[in-house]
Parts: C-alpha cells; structure tokens; sequence
C-alpha cells in the first residue's frame, strides 16, 4: 500500500548558509575521507559545512594579518596571537561538532556562539591593525549579515548588544591607550556606525525570522491539508477502507512484483449475502451500520499483508498475500466462522451476515481484470452453490 509521504522537517539553522534546508538526518557507514571529516549524519554534516565555511573567513584574515604585519601595519607578535586565537577557535567549534557534542544544546549550530567568537575575533583585529582598524568594520558588520538568516529575535538581540559593547569597549581602551593611531574623534564616529547599522541588521534578522516562522507554519498547514486530501483521495467514507481506486493501484504493485517472481497473490471477491434484505426490511442506516461492522471485523480477522478494500455497494476485493502455510481460503473462513455468532448492528442486535466469495490466484502472465474477472465467475459460482460460501476458480492463472 502506498502512504502519503511527509516531507522533512526543517532543522535549526547554521551560520553561514541562508539557503540551506536539512535533509532528514540518516547514518550510513563512512566510505571516504569526506566521511571523516564531516561525519555521514546528514545533519550534523550540514552543520560542520557551515561552520567549516565560517572558517573559511578567518583563513582569508588569517592571510590579511600576515599581510599588514609584513607591510608594517601590524605588530607581528599580536598577529601571531590573534591568528593562533582564531585558529584555536575554529578548532574549537569543528571539535566540538565532529564528536557530537554541540547535539545537546537547544542550537545544535552554535550559532550564538560562533557569531560572538567571530565578533571578538574581529574586536581583536582592530585594536591591533593600528592605520587600517577601519577596514574590519566591514567584516564586523558581515558576521552579523551571515547571522541574519539564522539567527531568530533573541539571538539577533544578544549578537548586537555584544557587538555594541564589545567595539565600543575596543574603541574607548584603544582611544585611549593609542590614540595616535586611533584618533578619537575618528573613534566617535566608527562608534556612531556600529551603534546605527548593527541594530538595524538585527532588526532586519527578526523581521526574516518572523516572515520564516509564519511560513513554516503555513507549509506545516498545507503539508497537514495535502495529507487530508491524500486520505481523503485513497479512502471509502463509509466503511474507512480503501476504495476501488486504491485496491485497484494495490492489485498494480502486486501484479507488478508477481511479474518479477518476488510475491504469489490471491484476489477475492466479497459479495454480502441477501443485504438488498437488510435495506429493505430495517432500512438504508441498518445497512450501512452492517457494512461499517464488516468492514470492521474484517480488518481485524485478516492478516495484516492481506488488503481489503471496498469494491462498490456491498462487495469488497481482498488482494491476500500467499505465503506458505497460509491459506487464503481459511483466511476468509475465520471470517465465516467469526461473524457467524458476531453482533454487527447495534440497533438490530439479532441481525447476522453472512457472504459468499470467489477466489483466483494470480499467475505472473495475468492482467488484474483477468484474475478479477476469474474471482468474480467464481463468486458468482458461489451464489448458485446456495451462499454463504467460497469457491475457488477452477482457472489457470496465466503464466502459472
Ligand atoms: P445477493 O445475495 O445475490 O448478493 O443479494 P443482494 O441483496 O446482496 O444483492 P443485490 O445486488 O440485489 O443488492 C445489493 C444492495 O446493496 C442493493 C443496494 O441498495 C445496497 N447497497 C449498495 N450500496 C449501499 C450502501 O452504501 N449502503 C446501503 N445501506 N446499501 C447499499
Ligand atoms: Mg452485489
Ligand atoms: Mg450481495
């Protein structure tokens, strides 16, 4: 049987990939460095992505220091420290995701923490660039950008007090104790710059992270109504099961995998005795309170790899399953003997029903409306045989 798929949940967000929506978490075997190094967990694998992409920033400032320290920008002691400082960092949080560690946080990402780790690294290259500070404003502010598609209200909130008082804090202790290089008055004004544009992106960040939440909520929506409607399309109202247009897809992929020699399938056809009787003598409700009861009793009594759906009116086909010992013809004998004494109408408690079937194996050269058609002749034999009984088709299913 076919069951409407639901598609993955989407997971926490990382730091650097705006676009990103995690794959359902699986785990398969390591099969090449790859594997190593980002872990075969689908979603930690796209955590560790992310973050080695982070990384990947630091590389290129780890690149700029050696620079300003070569053309005289820099002290290259300081550099030294602070490369070692982002280097021990990335390590960090790549140690940190690789053993599995960063699972049992709220944020499995680290998203805060990689983003005030990049802010301070960042307040460290400016307090040591002396002339060319001003230039890491702009990696100050793209921390903040990359975080503005992860990060929701709170985290933005948090990242922006941070980067505020963190600068600030830089520039007033470098206004101070270098203020050949840093120049108050210049500091003044960088200051007004972080103040203004950090919260304006983390204003931006909460306004994209309520716009994502209320979509989230309308794809869960439209992912519960497409469910509804998938039921809906596959299911008989009355009765609850199958309808003819699902058994008949059933009959497909068993027909399809019988060519292949993977399954052998029987097809019954139900038909309920005299139930024209029970309309006419109790009524349209009593009737259709019998063919809940049976359908009822008959998903209880069959095995669960035998299908039942209803076929129309008072007749339902069974598509049985035949794995040796089983034997499709005690199958639908325990449901005989079951609703022999069994009470189905509530309303009418000595109602009993009985039902005659026909039964036709299916061969892997058979189309399903031959084996159907064979299933039905022998119901029909059953019928003239007096009722309340099954015949097998005496026909060779094709291909037998
Ligand atoms: P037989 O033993 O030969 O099968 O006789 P029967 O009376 O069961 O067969 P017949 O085909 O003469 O009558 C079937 C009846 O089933 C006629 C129809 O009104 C009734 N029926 C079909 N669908 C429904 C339904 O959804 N609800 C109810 N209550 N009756 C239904
Ligand atoms: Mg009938
Ligand atoms: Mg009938």
């Amino acid at each position: 049987m076919t069951h409407p798929s639901t598609a993955p949940a989407p997971s926490d967000a990382g730091v650097l990939s705006p676009a990103a929506v995690d794959a359902p978490a699986d785990a398969r075997q390591p099969s090449g460095w790859l594997d190593w190094v980002l872990t075969t967990d689908s979603k930690q694998r796209l955590r560790i992505t992310r973050s080695l992409m982070s990384s990947l920033v630091f590389v290129i400032c780890v690149g700029l220091i050696v620079y300003c320290s070569v053309i005289g920008l820099m002290v290259p002691r300081e550099g030294a420290a602070l490369a070692t400082l982002i280097f021990v960092s990335c390590t960090g949080f790549y140690v940190a995701m690789r053993s599995g560690w960063n699972q049992r946080f709220a944020d499995p990402s680290l998203t805060l923490p990689q983003i005030v780790a990049a802010l301070t690294w960042i307040c460290g290259a400016y307090a040591i660039t002396n002339e060319g500070h001003g230039g890491t404003l702009i990696l100050f502010a793209l921390v903040l950008v990359f975080g503005i598609f992860n990060m929701n209200a709170q985290r933005a909130r948090i990242s922006t007090v941070y980067a505020v008082v963190a600068m600030g804090a830089t520039m007033a202790y470098k206004g101070w104790s270098d203020p050949g290089h840093y120049p108050v008055k210049i500091e003044w004004m960088y200051f007004v710059f972080v103040a203004t544009v950090m919260p304006m992106i983390s204003q931006l960040a909460a306004q994209l992270n309520r716009m994502r939440e209320r979509l989230k909520a309308q794809k869960r929506e439209l992912e519960k109504a497409l469910e509804q409607i998938q039921e809906m399309a596959i299911r008989d109202e009355l009765t609850g099961l199958v309808n003819r247009r699902h058994i008949t897809e059933v009959l497909g992929e068993h027909a399809a995998r019988s060519k292949r020699g993977v399954v052998k399938f029987w097809v019954a056809l139900i038909d309920l005795d005299h139930f024209k009787r029970v309309n006419d003598t109790w009524g349209h409700p009593v009737g259709d309170e019998v063919l809940r009861g049976f359908a009822q009793m008959a998903k209880e009594v069959l095995r669960e790899t035998d299908v039942i759906g209803r076929w129309g009116g008072e007749e339902f086909l069974v598509v049985m399953l035949v794995v040796p010992p089983n034997d499709p013809v005690a199958g639908l004998e325990r449901l005989r003997v079951r609703l022999a004494d069994a009470q189905i109408s509530e309303s009418v408690p000595e109602l009993r029903v009985r039902f005659s079937a026909g039964l036709a194996a299916f061969g892997p050269g058979d189309s399903i409306e031959h084996a159907v058609d064979r299933a039905d002749k022998a119901l029909y034999q059953a019928k003239a045989q007096g009722r309340n009984c099954t015949v097998v088709s005496p026909d060779e299913p094709a291909g037998a």
